[in-house]
């Protein structure tokens, strides 16, 4: 049995009344929260106490949609400044060339980047499986890191020759899939509170896999009780690709092949119109918000506002980081709460004189990136600190360079520049401690994943 006490910080509980507590703290045992509150009412001693002043805590940030393997493709001069049709046929062939060791490396790159970043739950969806690598190559690399992880199983099975948009080289076939899924799930999901690692079953796109395995994947989740997960909507031309090739806009398709309900969430979800949007809140369906993914690729802007308005529940996501280019989660926060201004602007802001017309604060954006994406995902257990909770929190010192001068502990860490964080815990265990990772070599690790990287694009 261990015990850890966080004592003197500002604490963000982002708990149902939104209670911040200015000298709090969090009594931990065994990997959970056991207390939060005023520092002065909690135990004095534990294991180990760790005295925070100076420091703003926050629930672990969920990331709710990533790609790790694109760490290895970041800015392809071919790729840069290509839509996502393009960008993605640039990369296919590229992608196709990663062995398992390329797959781990590249799961520990990404998640080095999220716990600087504040992150301590993370969804990836590895969707392509070249020369024997196996989604049990990202589950090894991550239990090394310690951060949750949601892996999904991904899939690709409409190949070009078929009508799809990825090359016959890189799909595989639905029995091979579906075998490979169930064999994940009996080996690794765990249902538990507090769960390091959870299956996802998450075929790629509607241009990339067939309805029969869309429709099988779907039977199999709900037999097993684990989630789905999805591409959806990202942009325009999806739209005109759905139409032709099932006669459904992307969210009628979904209906179709029977991927709606709780425990289903679309990436993206750019391109929807207002009765879709109530599809999605009738069925519960999740969304990952990608804001700079969105921009890099000059995607659209998701109805994010309308979403939250329809209660449909809104995560963040860095999404792969071909498109972003970097897996920083606190920066994602940021550009949701910039990104959501934009369109403010770009649908008469400055002209209304409506006083309910608001823009998305920098506590909203947080919320999105904590209780919105362990909502996402599902997870009861994480997304606040509150009794009961998973003990995921990260902490941001603000006598900085960055944060002279703010005058809201909890807004500078989204208005200010993107900071890396003090400290990230993951069921009470340091990720990250006074700023650096505690379970990796960081210098040993970029230098792996260079090579890996350069030989990639070699060819
Ligand atoms: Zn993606």
């Amino acid at each position: 049995m261990t015990t850890l006490l966080i004592k003197n910080a500002y604490i963000v509980t982002m708990d149902d009344h939104q209670r911040e507590i200015p000298d709090g703290g969090l009594f931990i045992r065994d990997g959970f929260i056991e207390q939060v509150g005023q520092t002065s009412s909690l135990p004095s001693a534990a294991d180990e106490t760790l005295d925070l002043k100076g420091h703003v805590v926050f629930p672990g940030l969920v990331n709710t949609h990533h790609h790790f393997y694109q760490t290895l493709t970041r800015a392809v001069p071919a790729a840069q400044d290509a839509n996502l049709f393009n960008w993605l046929k640039t990369l296919y062939p590229i992608w196709a060339r990663m062995n398992p060791e390329d797959i781990f490396i590249s799961t520990q790159t990404a998640l080095a980047e999220l716990a600087l970043s504040g992150c301590a739950t993370a969804s990836d969806h590895l969707y392509l499986f070249p020369n024997a690598s196996k989604l049990d190559d990202e589950i090894a690399a991550a239990l090394e890191v310690g951060l949750r992880l949601q892996a999904s199983r991904g899939s690709m099975s409409l190949g070009e020759s078929k009508g799809g948009l990825p090359p016959d080289s890189v799909v595989d076939s639905e029995e091979n899939i579906l075998k490979d899924s169930q064999r994940l799930i009996e080996r690794y999901h765990d249902p538990k509170p507090g769960a390091m690692t959870q299956i996802v079953l998450a075929p790629c796109s509607p241009f990339s896999v067939t309805s029969d395995l869309m429709k099988q994947s779907a039977k199999m989740a709900r037999q097993y009780g684990v989630h789905l997960h999805t591409h959806l909507a990202e942009t325009e031309d999806e739209e005109q690709f759905c139409m032709q090739m099932f006669g459904h806009r992307p969210v009628g398709y979904m209906q179709e092949v029977d991927w709606v309900g709780e425990d289903v969430w679309f990436a993206h979800a750019v391109w929807v119109n207002d009765e879709e949007i109530k599809v999605f809140a009738r069925h519960k369906c999740g969304v990952a918000h990608c804001p700079t993914s969105n921009m890099r690729l000059a995607s659209g802007i998701a109805p994010v506002k309308e979403y939250r308005a329809a209660g449909v529940k809104v995560g963040l996501g860095v999404d792969g980081s071909a498109s972003n280019d970097g897996s920083h989660l606190l920066a994602e926060v940021r550009n949701a709460m910039l990104v959501s201004r934009v369109k403010e602007g770009l649908t008469g802001y400055s002209l209304s004189n409506d006083p309910n017309r608001k823009l998305m604060t920098a506590r909203e954006a947080l919320y999105l990136g904590t209780r919105g994406g362990a909502a996402v995902l599902g997870r009861a257990d994480i997304g606040s600190l509150e009794t009961g909770k998973c003990a995921d929190f990260f902490a941001v010192n603000l006598n900085r360079l960055e944060f002279a001068g703010m005058h809201d502990p909890v807004s500078a860490v989204v208005f200010g520049q993107p900071a890396g964080v003090d400290y990230t815990v993951v069921h009470g265990k340091f990720i990250v401690r006074e700023g650096r990772l505690a379970a990796l070599d960081l210098g040993r690790l970029v230098e792996k994943h260079n090579k890996a990287a350069s030989r990639l694009l070699a060819g």
